[in-house]
């Protein structure tokens, strides 16, 4: 096996070995817990872990560093286990193999854990110290990053005592994160009724597929047009205004977070309006081509005939729920005024589903960094459907954490960075979730920022840690230690 050992800095990357040795996917964290509770018995360190199984090991401040300001390291404990077709590979009981090519450690065939051991790596190297400047530390270790966000969820006030967060789960050496989104789901229900299906008609099923969809929060603002939903809703709408469209179904769009790319309908026509309708559909399929251009290179439209469905619904039924969906936002609604290239506001128009025969249900996702923006296209999206006499729900939703470019850490940070490398840290927001946002739930006045080493690939078998950046990222680290001021 290669030491990883060997690498600089020497600590972090002892640390981040032994972390490789212990299986901790998603809601399996019990192993790497014990393993870090251990360690803080060793190290004689206080420790405790809160009802959601997040860990909290204290450090008191290395002499003549008592004054400072208490810090909370913060990292997650569980990783996403994936792996090629071909490794066997069993993460809740196997250990991560690494290998070492050029600048990069990876692990033979499965995810690394880079994301986020590194970061745990670099809490234990701290704690374990004895030379390294600073003034009292809070580790916190969550769970569940990955799948739920449910650690960070279930923190409680008082579980730590700092003011000021390190959150050591960034990807890209050179950038700070100073915020990122909240959000929150609408769901609408509309009842409709329905009718025999109409004597000489023919049914259709239209299928819009081939969109690039993607994250609603990474990617929201690069598909302004390519929602599936909104295509084949467009259709339709316009469809019904020229000929006697019937619709007998309506299904796109799948998970909450995601921008659909596919969707299809079936509708019933009359025989007579057959050509018409034909006609239509390919000068709209021509029409949307041209609209979306090269961004949305794949999109494909399909026209079958297809049987007859038993129903078909009601004309005002059709018409509520056709002019609910196009009237609907979609996309960016607002851009960030501080911060260049970000999304500040945003709504995803996820899914629509025809449910238990007599109502359709249309699942859409609000983010936004301010908490305020946020419930406000929620209670817009929500508006649109209460027109169409739709039932709404939202979900807890989560806030976000909104960028202050001046706030005392980022400065510190900022600064730190620039002496020590001669450069200046680009220093952004995103507009996804993160753990920073659920903190502020129980701990509004925190103050924090996010950074890390290089790591490509993330969440899948190519995962890759620059080892270069490993250590600028510990020099960093260790830099804002030392520069954190005393308790005023
Ligand atoms: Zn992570």
């Amino acid at each position: 096996m290669i030491q990883l050992s060997s690498l600089e800095p020497k600590t972090i990357w002892h640390y981040f070995e032994q972390i490789l040795e212990i299986p901790r996917p998603s809601k399996e964290e019990t192993k790497i817990r014990n393993f870090l509770t251990d360690f803080a018995k060793k190290h004689k360190l206080a420790y405790k872990v809160d009802e959601g199984g997040n860990l909290l090991i204290q450090k008191s401040a290395t002499p003549g560093f008592e004054k400072k300001k208490i810090v909370i390291l913060q990292s997650h404990m569980d990783m996403v286990g994936e792996k090629n077709s071909e490794t066997i590979h069993n993460f809740s009981q196997d250990p991560i193999s690494p290998k070492i090519e050029k600048n990069w450690v990876k692990a033979i065939g499965t995810t690394l854990g880079a994301d986020d051991g590194i970061g745990i790596a670099a809490q234990m190297a701290i704690l374990a110290s004895k030379e390294i400047e600073h003034g009292p530390v809070e580790c916190l270790f969550t769970v569940d990053e990955e799948t739920g966000l449910t650690g960070a969820m279930a923190l409680k006030e008082g579980f730590f005592k700092g003011k000021i967060l390190l959150n050591l789960d960034s990807e890209d050496e050179g950038e700070l994160f100073i915020g990122c989104a909240g959000g929150i789901d609408t769901i609408a229900e509309l009842k409709y009724k329905t009718r025999i299906y109409p004597n000489r008609h023919v049914s259709y099923r239209i299928e819009v597929s081939g969109l690039n969809g993607g994250h609603s929060g990474d990617e929201i603002h690069k598909s302004p047009g390519g929602n599936s939903n909104k295509i084949i809703n467009r259709f339709l709408w316009k469809g019904s205004k020229k000929f006697n469209l019937r619709l007998a179904s309506f299904e796109g769009g799948n998970l909450r977070n995601a921008i659909p790319r596919e969707a299809n309908a079936v509708f019933a026509i009359p025989e007579s309006e057959i050509a018409g309708m034909e006609i239509y559909f390919k000068e709209f399929s021509e029409m949307l081509k041209e609209e979306l251009g090269s961004a949305e290179p794949n999109f494909k439209t399909k026209l079958v005939k297809v049987k007859k469905s038993e129903t078909v619904l009601s004309k005002k039924s059709q018409e509520r729920i056709l002019n609910a969906i196009y009237a609907c936002p979609h996309g960016v609604i607002k851009w960030s005024d501080s911060i260049e290239g970000l999304v500040e506001t945003s709504t995803n128009l996820a899914s629509v589903k025809f449910i238990d025969g007599h109502k359709v249900r249309v699942v859409t996702s609000q983010r936004s960094s301010l908490n305020s923006a946020k419930t406000d296209i929620a209670d817009r999206v929500a508006a649109v459907f209460y027109l169409a006499d739709a039932t709404i729900k939202h979900s807890d939703g989560y806030p976000g954490w909104a960028p202050k470019r001046d706030s005392e850490i980022v400065q510190i940070t900022e600064n730190a960075y620039r002496e020590l490398f001669k450069k200046k840290p680009v220093v952004r927001a995103i507009h996804a979730g993160l753990e920073c946002g659920l903190f502020l739930q129980k701990y509004p006045n925190l103050d924090m920022i996010s950074f890390g080493p290089t790591i490509k690939g993330a969440h899948s078998p190519d995962e890759r840690l620059d080892i270069p950046s490993t250590q600028k990222f510990w020099d960093l680290l260790l830099e804002v230690l030392k520069r954190i001021p005393e308790e005023n």
